[in-house]
C-alpha cells in the first residue's frame, strides 16, 4: 500500500508544481507584454487605450470591459491578447494551470475596476497583495486618475520599467517629431 502511494503523491505534487507554474508564468509574461508593448506605448502614441480606458464618466462596465461597445471591447482584447499568445504553450504543460490563469486574468480585470462602486478592499486582503506584489484596485483607480502612476495591470513591479520605457518612448517620439519638423522645413 505504502509503496504504491508514494509515487501517487510524487504525481500529485508534480501535477500541483505544473498547475501552479504555468498559471504564475502566463499571467506574468501576459502582463508583462501587455504592459510593454501595449499599454505603454498606447499612452505615448495612441489616443484610443486614453479615450477609452482613461475618460472620464465611463461606468464601471466600460472599466471592467464587460460593455458591448465594439471599442472598449477592442481596447480590452488587445490588452489581453498577450495573455492568449501563450496558451497553447501552458496548455502542453498544464491545461489546468493554463485554465485557471484565463479565470484568475478575468477575475483580476473586473475586481481592479471595482473601485468606481465605491469598493474598499479588506486590510487583510490589501496586505496579501503587497506581499505578492498584485495590484489593488485602490492602486490600479490611480492609474485611471493619472497615466504616470501605477503601471502594472496585475503585478506592481513592473511599474518603475514601465515607467523608465515610458519615458524612452517620449524621447523617441520627441526626436521624430523634430526630424519630420526638419523635413517639412
Ligand atoms: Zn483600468
Ligand atoms: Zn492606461
Amino acid at each position: 500500500m505504502a509503496t504504491k502511494l508514494a509515487p501517487m503523491c510524487r504525481e500529485l505534487v508534480v501535477f500541483l508544481i505544473k498547475v501552479v507554474l504555468v498559471a504564475a508564468l502566463l499571467l506574468l509574461i501576459g502582463d508583462f507584454l501587455s504592459t510593454f508593448f501595449y499599454h505603454v506605448p498606447e499612452h505615448v502614441f495612441g489616443k484610443f487605450h486614453t479615450i477609452v480606458h482613461h475618460g472620464k464618466n465611463r461606468s464601471f462596465i466600460h472599466y471592467a470591459v464587460l460593455s458591448k461597445n465594439p471599442l472598449v471591447i477592442l481596447d480590452g482584447f488587445l490588452g489581453a491578447l498577450p495573455y492568449f499568445i501563450f496558451i497553447p504553450f501552458g496548455w502542453q504543460i498544464s491545461p489546468v494551470g493554463t485554465v485557471i490563469a484565463l479565470i484568475l486574468g478575468e477575475l483580476h480585470v473586473i475586481w481592479r475596476h471595482v473601485s468606481i462602486i465605491n469598493w474598499q478592499t479588506p486590510k487583510a486582503i490589501a496586505l496579501g497583495c503587497k506581499l505578492l506584489f498584485i495590484t489593488t484596485p485602490e492602486r490600479h483607480w490611480q492609474h485611471h486618475q493619472n497615466a504616470n502612476l501605477a503601471y502594472g495591470d496585475i503585478f506592481t513591479f513592473y511599474h518603475v520599467p514601465a515607467v523608465a520605457w515610458m519615458q524612452f518612448l517620449m524621447v523617441v517620439k520627441k526626436k521624430y517629431r523634430q526630424s519630420t519638423s526638419i523635413f517639412k522645413a
